[in-house]
């Protein structure tokens, strides 16, 4: 059962049914895809209907940000728990690890998904990376047929909200994949180029402050974040 937050559905799911949902996916020839909105991104598609169709064709729509989690208590239907991308497929891996599973890494600067790659096979022994390929290419042709080659059973799409979103929306009729997952800035940590808040701070629902104190320049996407919760209050008022 779904859980709507301003016009997007959320799958009301642990992280636990979420892996266990994802690893089933893995057997199936469909290529699904996962996404896992913030409250930034929750604005982004009341905005682009692009976005919001490609999160609406979604096979599962995980609740990434503590905002998301807030929003839903404040509707008066709450998730379960925050299920964050990041760490979604890190226990994929973990899972696919123990059959030899394969994943394909499309995303982040030129270089990081091969740092990436190093560091989850040295972390997931048994976990294949069929591939890499960085983020900023031009023309999608290349990149497709390079995937399709790989063939990997998951395909980890990195590339930032909503472009991720809809580049799987868009390609996955194109893609011999099993799963797909739209994680942003995902990469980046694997690789350690960038760090994720320490565990205290992600507890207390702070992970996005101390992003901000790292990159100050992500006010402006930021400010997203009050008006989500402002237009929560609004529905809220209006008994939606
Ligand atoms: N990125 C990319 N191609 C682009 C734009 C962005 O590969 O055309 C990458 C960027 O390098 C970063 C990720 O997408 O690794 C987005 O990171 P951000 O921190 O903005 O993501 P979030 O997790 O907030 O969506």
């Amino acid at each position: 059962m779904g859980v709507e937050v301003l016009g997007v559905e959320f799958d009301s799911v642990t992280m636990d049914e979420a892996v266990r949902r994802g690893m089933a996916m893995l057997d199936t020839e469909k290529p699904d895809y996962v996404v896992t909105p913030n409250p930034e991104v929750v604005m982004t598609c009341r905005e682009d209907a692009l976005a919001l169709e490609a999160v609406k064709n979604a096979s599962m729509v995980l609740p990434d940000g503590i905002g998301i989690i807030y929003g839903a208590k404040l509707l008066g239907r709450p998730l379960p728990e925050r299920v964050p991308g990041a760490d979604f497929a890190l226990r994929l891996f973990d899972e696919m690890a123990k059959t030899g599973r394969s994943v394909f890494l499309l995303g982040a600067k030129p270089g990081v998904a091969e740092l990436a790659a190093q560091k989850l096979s040295e972390r997931f022994p048994g976990l294949v990376v069929a591939g890499t390929n960085d983020g900023y290419f031009t023309d999608d042709g290349p990149v497709l047929a390079k995937i399709n080659e790989a063939a990997p059973d998951l395909l980890l799409v990195c590339l930032g909200v909503p472009k991720q979103e809809k580049w799987m929306y868009e390609n996955r009729d194109k893609l011999r994949v099993r799963l797909m997952a739209g994680l942003g800035g995902s990469l980046d940590v694997y690789a350690g180029v960038v760090e994720r808040a320490p565990e205290s701070w992600q507890r207390l629902g702070l992970e996005w402050l101390y992003r901000l104190k790292k990159e100050p320049k992500r006010i402006g996407r930021m400010m997203k974040l009050p008006k989500f919760l402002f237009c929560v209050m609004g529905e809220r008022l209006r008994g939606r």
